[in-house]
């Protein structure tokens, strides 16, 4: 045998027993099967085997299993981002002549994909208030197959009546799905909403959720990663075939960073929520700030919900909140001072996404991104910035937002 090919047919094989604290990351496209036979019976889809690195590794199938568990879901999709987990929902579940519903708070590009290629797949799309029940009921119609829902909305943060909505969907026989990247699986439960709800009551959650592992699950400002969830076998399969379809697999080495900052999570989510809730409040009287939107801050749109559906949260600490939150600046200030108080802070940097450990902010034009104003919660009218907040010190950025506060309106 030639060097070239005893370095590819080794005879080497490491002694087994091999444990550490880090789960290994297994690299692959093709999987070696024992024989022929194997190679024809094994199963990817109920993770019994390995077939190909698209369907899965031991990597992947262990992070699909403890995202499960944070969510409180029984099965777990890994793809390659948040939009794609929602791209994966809608492909899945959606055909020509089907109408899916979108709050009119939605993730920019999920409307985006309704507008675009759902359009022209001939699928309709109608937005739905996410603060009137009525609104949503009235618009349910023999050809909805898919509500989507989200608490709290993108960027104005309205917290909407989740467990209404998803017994609404329930009733009528629609397809729910909610996308919990704000949540994270810590600040509530998607698939069992109420107190003491039984497992199988099916009226107590929604029925698929997914989240951008990008934002708390990376935590680090570095990983694109989304999942898709649900308790519903019959949805998992349908999800899995088309992921299967589309070939949505993610990397390896993604998939073992987020493994990696999982287990701290909770205490980063908990931390964040902390600074967030002393910066938001502080701002609260601000003059310069018409309006704060945090669900956890009195006044904001559907605090009460926010309030209802976490405080007896039984897994986690009550009461959790995403550190991401969002002002909106007095009409009477100049977009050009609002951008020079952006350009001026120094520890917030400009930039999208959250969840990691540098804090951010980012102006939004109110007009663009709420065309649909909400009648039922209108909100002040001015220039509205969003803060996410990091893992710094509470102090360094509140004297920070001061200092260009200062500096931009006075
Ligand atoms: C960031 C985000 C997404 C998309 O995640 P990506 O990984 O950036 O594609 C989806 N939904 C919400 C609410 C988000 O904040």
């Amino acid at each position: 045998m030639v060097k070239t090919t005893k370095l590819i047919h080794h005879h080497y094989v490491p002694p087994e027993g091999f444990v550490a604290p880090q789960f290994p990351t297994y690299q692959a496209s093709t999987v070696i099967f024992a024989n022929v036979r194997s190679m024809r019976s094994t199963e990817w889809k109920n993770k019994t085997g390995y077939t190909y690195g698209l369907h899965g590794t031991p990597t992947t199938f262990t992070l699909e299993e403890r995202l499960a568990c944070i969510e409180g879901a029984l099965f777990c999709q890994l793809v390659p981002s948040g939009l794609a987990a929602i791209a994966l929902v809608n492909l899945s579940l959606l055909k020509t002549g089907d109408e899916v519903l979108i709050p009119s708070n939605v993730y920019g590009p999920n409307m985006a994909l309704v507008q675009g290629e759902l359009a022209h797949y001939g699928i309709t799309h109608q937005v739905y208030d996410p603060m009137s029940l009525d609104d949503l009921a009235s618009k349910i119609s023999k050809r909805t197959r898919l509500v989507w829902i989200e608490a709290p909305g993108s960027v104005t943060m309205e917290f909407p009546d989740l467990i209404s909505i998803a017994k609404l969907c329930s009733d009528k026989g629609v397809i729910s799905a909610l996308d919990n990247t704000w949540g994270a699986g810590l600040a509530f439960n998607a698939f069992q909403l109420e107190k003491g709800a039984s497992e199988a009551s099916s009226s107590a959650g929604v029925d698929l959720t997914i989240q951008a592992l990008t934002k708390y699950a990376s935590g680090g400002g570095d990983v694109l990663m989304g999942c898709v969830c649900t308790r519903k076998h019959e949805l998992d399969l349908k999800i899995k075939l088309t992921h299967m379809r589309l070939g949505l697999g993610v990397g390896a080495d993604d998939a073992q960073t987020v493994l990696r900052s999982l287990p701290t999570m909770e205490l980063r989510y908990k931390a964040q929520d902390a600074t967030a809730r002393i910066l938001a409040k502080a701002l609260v009287n601000n003059p310069f700030i018409a309006q704060v939107l945090h669900p956890a801050v009195e006044g904001s749109p559907g605090h009460d919900h926010w309030l209802a559906l976490t405080s007896n949260y039984p897994i986690s600490s009550p009461g959790l909140a995403a550190s991401i939150f969002s002002v909106i600046f007095k009409s009477e200030l100049s977009q050009a001072q609002v951008d020079r108080f952006c350009d001026s802070l120094k520890y917030f940097k400009i930039g999208y996404s959250w969840g990691g450990p540098m804090s951010l902010v980012v102006p939004y034009d109110l007009s663009s991104i709420r065309p649909i104003p909400s009648k039922h919660t209108p909100l002040a009218s001015g220039h509205l910035v969003r803060f996410c907040i990091g893992l710094e010190d509470s102090g360094d950025l509140l004297a920070d937002i001061h200092q260009g506060l200062a500096l931009a309106f006075n």
